[in-house]
């Protein structure tokens, strides 16, 4: 599949990405699922004091889990951040190795907010193009960039373009990774304006909805413009924000 069509916004090559994003969707749910056992964050954050009793706040049992792809971005992502803690809302952030190479402090950020932070390769590599040593290497120096800062080692990948093939698969599999895609795409990258993609998001969202905008990789201003009318119109319709772990 040529990914630039996609991005031209080719509708047959984006109903063949919806078929690919179905083919994975179940590992997604399983990833969501698996989030009440295993938090995101095993430590407290830093602010609260070690002496002080664990608040417990339950997973929401309605809930969307909202990812932001292609950061860290030295412009967006502390605005998007800003926005998510003005909300109280926890995401999950698929990062680029090369990125986050560049601003590890943005991944600490992150991560120190409360966020998941898990891996996205290290160049945005369509991984059903690679050999088996280059799909290694993209998805293992991404792991250890974002290791670095977090101090532990993403479980989910997320293949650039949804890009999902029986050796992607199997290939994840053989390092670990659980393979995520998403069920709700913002479109926000089409740069179809801010209600548009306020509207997309809004349109199909339901319960477990995996919603996929970004904070890296071009000009995220709509996106950062769509977020908080976003946060306002879940939160109105009583969703909860969960973060995904693998
Ligand atoms: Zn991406």
């Amino acid at each position: 599949m040529d990914v630039r069509l996609t991005r031209a916004g080719n509708r047959m090559i984006g109903l063949a990405m919806m078929m690919l994003v179905s083919a994975v969707i179940g590992s997604v749910v399983v990833a969501a699922a698996k989030s009440p056992a295993k938090p995101a964050t095993p430590e407290p954050p830093a602010a609260a004091p070690a002496a002080a009793a664990p608040t417990k706040t339950p997973l929401p049992t309605k809930y969307v889990v909202l990812t932001f792809d292609d950061g860290p971005d030295v412009e967006y992502t502390p605005k998007v951040l800003e926005i998510l803690a003005k909300y109280d809302a926890k995401a999950t952030f698929f990062e680029v190795g090369q990125n986050v190479q560049k601003h590890p402090e943005l991944t600490k950020r992150i991560h120190d907010a409360g966020h998941s932070v898990e891996n996205h390769t290290w160049t945005h590599a369509d991984l059903r193009k690679l050999s088996a040593t280059a799909f290694r290497q993209q998805v293992m120096s991404t792991d250890q960039a974002i290791r670095a800062q977090i101090g532990s080692t993403p479980g989910c990948l997320r293949p650039p373009y949804g890009g999902v093939s029986a050796a992607v698969r199997q290939r994840a599999k053989a390092l670990g990774k659980d393979l995520v895609v998403w069920t709700v795409d913002s479109r926000d990258w089409t740069k179809p304006g801010t209600t548009a993609i306020v509207q997309r998001v809004m349109k199909n969202v339901h319960s477990g909805s995996v919603i996929l905008m970004h904070d890296g990789g071009g000009n995220r201003s709509q996106t950062v413009a769509a977020l908080p009318t976003i946060l306002k119109s879940l939160k109105a319709q009583r969703y909860g924000f969960r973060t995904l772990t693998c």
